[in-house]
């Protein structure tokens, strides 16, 4: 029997007592604060402070705040002790709260009737390209199979510097960009909405204890360095990247607007669910080379919903296992020349495809760049998504008797 709460949470439910994800939630009537998710409630973090059930955990106020930055700066042993504490109150043998009238008033909120914010102050945002089938079947398309993966992929994670002020909540609606792009057969480019509009099916991770400049983070500690993780919808125009991406890589096709769940992850949650990382050849550099270095296994969804449809088509499934890279040989790669990275940093997975066409992250690998345009069973087809399309992403852990679920990242697409 695992461990129950006192809160009712329905089987099916994202955020069972094992979950305790945390967020920024601001009430109808009051301003916005940290919680943790448990069934369909949340319990206010900046409450159980005001009580005094941190007094030996954390400093004091670290949750009368509108984000988790304070928080993430303390480092595991401190996020360790916090969610005891958590765990201990909501669990169905302890009268603390259960049986306090007053103070479950206080406390609670209904997920429903709260607006989610981000989670954190993002200074700055990193997106890996860390998924084999991803960069393979991208770089097949760019170049021919026999250089698909450029000379570099397989011996550090590539990456890029994304722009953190436009990453945005799950529920906010994604306007199509204008911009440059040059249809293949014309001799100068033309402005204009883009015209493949994609998404981008990932994970990212928040950084939490931060380093400082000039000291890179083992390969051995860069675990302890990691918060959590959110799902992640990278949107992007092709077309605009097309023209634009050389020699310097991406700028205006992904900057306009990024996608993250509301819900932190931790890896103390996810813990039951680690596997060790694949095997990789060539065997890595050894500042990217760990024992038992690991992954996860998180399913996850991408599904559809255009406007004449009742019901969202799911149409990719895959799986967190698919990067080839650790979240740990990313954090040490960034942090290996001096590069400090702060609390509240996002570090995102890149698109996560697997070795199969029904498990490909963007619409750019599933119609293979629009000559293989997806069915949908409203009888529409798509080799882009469309204004009125929502595309939402979820993801989950499957344990015995309950699941680690990760909520949706959620966006609809509104013409420019
Ligand atoms: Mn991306």
């Amino acid at each position: 029997m695992p461990l129950q709460s006192f809160i009712d949470v329905p089987p099916d439910s994202d955020f069972p007592i094992q979950n305790l994800p945390y967020g920024i939630f601001k009430p109808n009537d009051g301003a916005a604060r940290p919680g943790v998710a448990i069934g369909e409630l949340i319990l206010d973090l900046s409450v159980v402070e005001e009580l005094g059930h941190f007094r030996d955990v954390t400093a004091p106020r670290i949750f009368a705040s509108d984000s988790l930055n304070a928080f993430m700066a303390l480092g595991r042993p401190v996020w360790k002790k916090t969610r005891q504490v958590l765990q201990k109150l909501l669990s169905a043998e302890n009268g603390t709260l259960r049986d306090n009238t007053e103070f479950r008033a206080r406390a609670f909120h209904k997920q429903n009737e709260v607006t989610m914010q981000l989670p954190a102050r993002i200074g700055d945002y990193t997106d890996f390209y860390s998924s084999y089938h991803h960069a393979h079947n991208v770089g097949t398309m760019l170049r021919g199979p026999e250089n698909a993966l450029m000379p570099n992929w397989k011996w550090l994670p590539v990456a890029y510097h994304g722009r953190a002020s436009s990453i945005v909540v799950s529920g906010t609606e994604v306007k199509r960009p204008h911009g440059q792009t040059k249809p293949p057969d014309a001799s100068a480019p033309v402005f204009g909405p883009s015209k493949s509009f994609d998404f981008e099916l990932e994970t990212a991770f928040f950084v939490g204890l931060g380093n400082s400049i000039g000291r890179p983070v083992s390969i051995d500690q860069a675990e302890d360095h990691i918060f959590g993780i959110v799902l992640m919808n990278d949107w992007s125009a092709r077309d605009i990247q097309t023209w634009e991406y050389q020699p310097l890589g991406p700028f205006l096709a992904k900057n306009f607007c990024t996608s993250i769940s509301p819900w932190i992850i931790t890896l103390e949650a996810l813990e039951p669910f680690r596997q060790n990382l694949s095997a990789q050849g060539p065997a890595p550099l050894s500042y990217l080379k760990r024992a038992n270095d690991f992954t996860f296994d998180i399913q996850l969804e991408a599904r559809l919903q255009t406007a004449k449809m009742r019901e969202p088509q799911t149409i990719t499934r895959t799986n967190f296992q698919n990067l080839y890279w650790s979240i740990a040989q990313q954090l040490a790669h960034h942090t290996v020349n001096g590069c400090n990275l702060q609390p509240g940093d996002l570090l995102a997975s890149g698109t996560i495809s697997g070795p199969t066409e029904e498990s490909r992250g963007c619409m750019l690998e599933l119609t293979w760049r629009g000559t293989n345009p997806l069915k949908l069973s409203s009888g529409e087809s798509r080799k882009w998504l469309e204004d009125g399309d929502t595309l939402s992403i979820t993801g989950w852990c499957q344990g015995d008797g309950y699941r680690i679920g990760f909520g949706e990242v959620s966006g609809c697409i509104i013409g420019a």
